[in-house]
């Protein structure tokens, strides 16, 4: 049993309220509460450190630090020391995971390699509201296709009254649709609602039915604890600045199954997919890494890739997933206790059809094995104003959620960082700020 009024990790910089606008502090100068950090990490030391160090090398190396570097951390290899630790985090062996692009980017890559629909599996199941930018790209893959998005998209949606999906239901339909599905993808953890699927039975299932399984884990990496390749998930995309902290726009990465290195799959290749031991005699002819890393395309921005290898030493300091996802149970735990004491609290269930009264409920799912660090508010009376004037007083307060369109505030002690007190005083704020707007 960790301490929860001390910080996990002491290594980061916790901004101070002055700085992030808390007008309604006089003390300017204390740490803001922050619990955000499933949309952006804090900063660790030493990715600060690294990230020194790599312009130091630029700045008096120059191109030899390619190949030369004061810290053994060569660019052409400065990914060598991040597969380890990535592929630690996520259940996987080194050959299945690759440091490289964005999300987004990645995401696109592996659907052009394993969503390939055919006249009768042509489908790809999701989650209903899934991230926009996924869903932006579930769609411009199927019109790629020449598919009809709103035939080739099928997305479970949540029972009348309810905010989360149900695991039956989702296993339901791929037993029932299966046989016409080609990918199923889902987050592993949700961003609006901040459920995590029961990932392991979602892919057996879909491969019992045939279907390539896939996961968007941007908020599940570094949340929740993950076996991929044990799961026999085919393939996996991730970002690393939420959980993983590695710093705004930092480099994602991706997850390739052991299974499928020896299949020679479609890929749009690049020079760094191609062996290293020939890649810069620059051959004409593309021979790929063998598995993940045979998809890398570009050389990796070596400052993003610095500021990754920093949050994940520190993530290994803290003794990486079992530490994390034990002290963030307690602490999510605990803000939840905290948040049903206040008298504004709703259950979920006994939302009023037409209410008007002041209040708010929490929509993440109550069992810990539904749910990693975050807790979703949702406020009422549901399309008033409750969310918005809350979402300032919190932030005017140096209470750092964040909201989402139409009514929700999403709040997350981040394990690393966050202690017991941020949520104490986060559950106070918020009940301030709920007698400010009932009054207003
Ligand atoms: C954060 C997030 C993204 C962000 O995509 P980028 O390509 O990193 O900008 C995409 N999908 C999901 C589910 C996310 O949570």
């Amino acid at each position: 049993m960790t301490d929860l009024n001390v910080p996990l990790s002491d290594d980061f910089i916790v901004p101070i309220n002055r700085d992030v606008g808390a007008t309604l502090r006089t003390d300017g100068e204390n740490h803001c509460t922050y619990l955000c950090g499933n949309s952006l990490g804090l900063q660790s030391k030493t990715s600060a450190e690294f990230v020194q160090e790599e312009l130091h090398v630029w700045a008096t190396r120059g191109v030899i630090g390619h190949f030369s570097h004061p810290h053994n951390r060569p660019w052409t290899k400065c990914c060598d020391d991040i597969h380890p630790l990535l592929a630690e985090l996520l259940g996987a062996n080194e050959m299945e995971v690759a440091c490289m692009g964005t999300l987004t980017n990645n995401l696109h890559l592996m659907m052009d390699s394993f969503y390939k629909p055919t006249q009768t599996r042509f489908k790809i199941l999701c989650e209903v509201r899934a991230f926009p930018s996924d869903q932006y790209a579930f769609a411009s893959q199927a019109l790629a296709h020449g598919l009809d998005p709103a035939t080739a998209i099928l997305e479970v949606s949540p029972r009348e009254g309810e905010f989360t999906l149900r695991a039956e239901d989702i296993l339901d339909i791929i037993d029932r649709e299966g046989n016409s599905i080609a990918l199923v993808l889902f987050s592993g953890v949700q961003y609006y609602t901040g459920q995590w699927f029961p990932m392991e039975v979602i892919t057996k299932k879909a491969k019992a039915m045939g279907c390539v399984c896939g996961w968007d884990l941007a908020h599940a990496a570094g949340n929740v604890p993950l076996s991929l390749h044990d799961w026999d998930v085919d393939f996996a995309v991730l970002c690393t600045y939420k959980y993983i902290n590695s710093g705004p726009g930092g480099i994602a990465a991706l997850f390739v199954h052991e299974k499928w290195h020896e299949v020679e799959k479609p890929k749009f290749a690049g020079w760094w997919g191609h062996e290293l031991s020939t890649r810069f005699a620059m051959p004409p002819t593309f021979s790929p890494i063998r598995g993940a890393q045979g998809f890398q395309q570009s050389n990796p921005s070596a400052l993003t890739v610095a500021a990754l290898l920093g949050a994940l030493t520190v993530i290994k300091k803290a003794g990486m997933m079992p530490r994390l996802r034990e002290r963030s149970v307690q602490l999510t735990g605990a803000l939840e206790k905290l948040l049903k004491q206040s008298q504004y609290f709703v259950p979920p269930s006994q939302i009023p059809q037409n209410g008007t009264k002041i209040g708010f409920t929490i929509i993440t799912p109550e069992e810990p094995s539904a749910r990693g660090a975050q807790l979703s508010l949702l406020f009422l009376p549901l399309g008033s104003e409750t969310m918005r004037i809350v979402h300032d007083y919190l932030l005017r307060s140096g209470v750092i959620g964040d909201e989402r369109e139409p009514d929700v505030i999403r709040l997350a002690p981040a394990p690393l960082y966050n202690t017991l007190k941020d949520c104490e005083h986060a559950a106070e704020v918020l009940e301030t700020g709920l007698i400010f707007a009932e009054n207003k």
